[in-house]
């Protein structure tokens, strides 16, 4: 790049703040910051950096808080277990998920990106604070990073990339333990590495992502790779509330070639840009690489204080001034209204979430069979699935909607499934002939009821047989 570019140097505007002025890339070390803003971030990022530590090893009923066994297409949220069949769940999740994400950005801009993004969280909470403890405040980094290599500077680093890979290598472990299960993941940490391959390479090629991602891509994932990052300029609009510098009352900035009583409350003291993780300078307006953390309100109401100015300089605001009647736009209204349906549609299927289900089947091939007996045999197959953490027993019963004597043929008259177990039983329907003199189908309805809780499924079905003038 350097090659290509050489003599044309890259003025500031027409690069990404991460690029210097040859297309290389620029590390970028963010000034510390104290403030309200920066206070309440700390708080959050802890709680979710232990939420996200604490969760698989958490157990509810006996079973992982949250557990996602792909391979057993098994998924346990707070104790209750769902399976393959219940992905219209996971739908709704996934859509509530877009959907919020969606809403927030129309209404608070970027505000998961400075708040609740894993990328900034663990960036933030751990990373950042292992660098400072390690190699000193942004003046001591800068200095290390763009001085010669010294043996301070290999000691230093070294620490630190030991620190992060020792992190990286925590959080590698947390994440797989959501997918294979904590007691699993503590075998196979004790075990050999020959004995589990998949794993060891997943949590191997996990920690290297990590180390990499955190330790040295970071916020060239915010601003070239993360695809909502693209997105937000088309999810916000002017009445969205970001992070903006008040230019009105900021301009004309400080500076020599402006008289003094021209001047605005800007004294260019450049706090904002030092302190930004994405390099940016927000007087230039809400740009795509604002990641929306707030770490220049915080700077600048700072620098307001000691130059005895009211604070907000730099704070939350819109383009359009905010009215009650903002909020009803329609791009909100939309958002809000898919956000509810998924919603509803996630409340319901909770709410009618049995700890079993079953589902009845005609059996593949001939649709019935005569007996000795000049009786109709239909053939249906019952899946059974316990969706519970303890053993339950099944009872399956069968009634003609039409009151027609049926005879239920099964193997066993009840059947019995451990703890998240499927199984599938066969049931064998007698009808009579005469069943059928009128139509080719008479309906028939199972009931599933779990003995022990008394909970029951209905489900109705149609035998089929020969009409009159069939043979
Ligand atoms: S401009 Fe301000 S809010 Fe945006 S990323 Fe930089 S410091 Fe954070
Ligand atoms: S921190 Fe505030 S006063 Fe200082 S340059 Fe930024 S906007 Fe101006």
């Amino acid at each position: 790049m350097q090659k290509h570019l050489k003599g044309k140097k890259l003025q500031s505007n027409d690069r990404l703040t991460m690029l210097n002025e040859y297309g290389s890339r620029q590390t970028i070390i963010p000034a510390e910051v104290k403030g309200r803003f920066r206070t309440w971030r700390t708080r959050i990022h802890f709680l979710l950096m232990v939420i996200f530590l604490a969760l698989p090893w958490i157990r509810i009923n006996g079973s992982q808080a949250v557990l996602f066994d792909i391979g057993n297409r098994r998924f346990e949220l707070f104790g209750a277990l769902f399976q393959s069949h219940d992905s219209p769940l996971f739908f709704f999740i996934l859509a509530m998920f877009v959907l919020g994400l969606m809403l927030s950005t129309a209404l608070w801009g970027r505000f998961w990106c400075g708040w609740a993004c894993p990328q900034t969280v663990f960036i933030e909470a751990i990373y950042r604070r292992i660098e400072i403890w390690v190699e000193g405040n942004y003046i001591n980094r800068r200095r290390l990073s763009q001085g010669p290599i010294t043996a301070e500077k290999i000691t230093k680093m070294s620490i630190k990339w030991f620190l992060f890979f020792v992190v990286s290598s925590i959080f590698a472990h947390s994440f797989i333990a959501y997918f294979s299960g904590s007691e699993r993941l503590l075998q196979m940490m004790s075990g050999s590495p020959q004995e589990n391959w998949t794993y060891f390479i997943l949590v191997t090629g996990g920690t290297a992502l990590l180390l990499f991602n955190f330790g040295w891509f970071r916020e060239q994932f915010c601003i070239i790779a993360c695809p909502y990052g693209r997105f937000q300029s088309v999810l916000m609009d002017t009445h969205s509330i970001t992070v903006m510098y008040n230019a009105v009352r900021g301009e004309p900035r400080k500076s020599i070639e402006v008289p003094k009583e021209k001047q605005g409350d800007c004294v260019s003291c450049n706090r904002c840009v030092q302190v930004c993780p994405t390099g940016i300078d927000i007087r230039h307006g809400s740009q795509l690489e604002c990641i929306a953390c707030t770490a220049c309100i915080d700077a600048c109401d700072e620098i307001m204080t000691k130059v005895n100015k009211p604070t907000g300089l730099i704070s939350y605001g819109s383009v359009e001034p905010r009215t009650k009647a903002s909020y009803f736009r329609p791009r909100i209204v939309a958002y809000s209204t898919l956000f509810l349906v998924a919603l509803s549609g996630l409340s319901y299927n909770l709410i009618n979430h049995m700890s079993f289900n079953s589902a009845v089947l005609r059996a593949s091939g001939a649709p019935y069979q005569m007996g000795s007996d000049n009786s109709v045999i239909n053939h249906f197959k019952v899946n059974l699935h316990n969706q519970s953490h303890k053993p339950q027993i099944f009872e399956i019963t069968v009634e003609s909607i039409l009151n027609v004597p049926i005879k239920l043929t099964q193997a066993m008259p009840v059947h019995q499934l451990g703890a998240g177990m499927s199984k599938e039983v066969h049931l064998f329907i007698s009808l009579p002939q005469a069943a059928f003199d009128q139509s080719k189908s008479t309906p028939l309805r199972f009931k599933v009821q779990e003995v022990n809780s008394q909970e029951s499924r209905v489900v109705d079905v149609s035998a089929v047989g020969p009409t009159k003038s069939q043979p």
